[in-house]
């Protein structure tokens, strides 16, 4: 405050700090509150199989409506959950969410595989393959319906630990995916010691697939590499036909993008479905 009452730069300094903050603060109090209050929303994206092989697959991804900010997306509030450590809480209701919603589409015997993020955080929670467990149980789903997708941030830290909550998870049945491939600091190395069953490639490297040789050796070699450890390879963020038509050439497993479906709410999912079924 004398900053302020002397006129140097740093009242200034201190005013954008503290505005900050509560801002923040503000933004806390409403995202504990926004479970409660039902403003949050899953929106589920289609992973579409390249060769019509296998079954329905799609990722949930949380949408916030705040009653007076509107829509905020998921990068927007996902990182500051981390930081204050909500995360823990949103990450079980996303699990719980998608879960009901993935038994649910099972008993109407239109089973959907779902995805779920977890965070970096998360996987330093040694509850969270109990927390699963129970989760699956509960709404009776075989953990064939669910995959988990993680990104190669959550080893840094703590390896170990890490490991160890991958490894229960796995044990479980579930499938556990490498999201955002390429783009992270870890190297092969880790790959091959990750009890993971699937790899997506970054959206990075898809991009330019079509018109960049660089990317699409990058993108080539990825697909062998993941397919030499029996993984499953995703492509995400396809936007286009053109590059639909050099994932399939280069043998990638499933695709995920606006060209076939943006995320979407589960209604919307069902009637995707529906109009590609008469497609077909
Ligand atoms: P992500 O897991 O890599 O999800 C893919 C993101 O790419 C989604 O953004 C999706 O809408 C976007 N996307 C998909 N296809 C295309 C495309 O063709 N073009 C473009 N430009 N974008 C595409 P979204 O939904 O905004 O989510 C951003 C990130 O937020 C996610 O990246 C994920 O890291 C995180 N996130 C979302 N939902 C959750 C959640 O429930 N829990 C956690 N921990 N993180 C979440
Ligand atoms: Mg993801
Ligand atoms: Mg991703
Ligand atoms: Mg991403």
């Amino acid at each position: 405050y004398r900053a302020k009452r002397s006129g140097s730069g740093h009242a200034l300094y201190d005013t954008g700090m503290r505005t900050f903050r509560e801002e923040h603060l503000s933004l806390l109090g409403d995202l504990q509150q926004a479970v409660d209050n039902n403003e949050l929303i899953l929106y589920y994206q289609p992973k579409v199989a390249i060769n019509g092989a296998g079954g329905d697959e799609a990722e949930a991804l949380v949408r916030w409506i705040h009653p007076r900010k509107g829509f905020i997306p998921p990068g927007e509030f996902i990182p500051f959950a981390e930081q204050t450590g909500y995360i823990k809480e949103l990450t079980r209701w996303v699990l719980a969410r998608a879960i009901k919603q993935a038994g649910q589409w099972l008993r109407e015997g239109r089973p959907v595989k779902v995805s779920v993020n977890l965070s970096t955080r998360d996987l330093l929670d040694p509850g969270l393959p109990a927390t699963v467990a129970s989760l699956i149980d509960l709404a009776n789903l075989p953990p064939d319906y669910l995959c988990l997708e993680i990104t190669e941030s959550g080893f840094m830290d703590e390896p170990a630990k890490a490991l160890d909550v991958l490894h229960k998870l796995r044990t479980l049945g579930l499938s556990l995916a490498i999201d955002d491939y390429g783009t992270g600091y870890s190297s092969l190395a880790y790959i091959r010691r990750l009890p993971i069953t699937e790899l997506k490639i970054d959206r990075a490297f898809v991009l330019e697939l079509a018109h960049s040789q660089g990317d699409a050796q990058i993108v080539r070699s990825t697909i062998e590499l993941g397919h030499r450890l029996g993984l499953k390879v995703v492509a995400e963020g396809v936007e286009d036909q053109p590059v639909v038509a050099v994932l399939a050439e280069m043998g990638c497993d499933r695709i995920q993008g606006y060209v076939f479906g943006k995320p979407m709410p589960a209604e919307a999912f069902d009637q995707w479905r529906n109009a590609r079924l008469q497609l077909q």
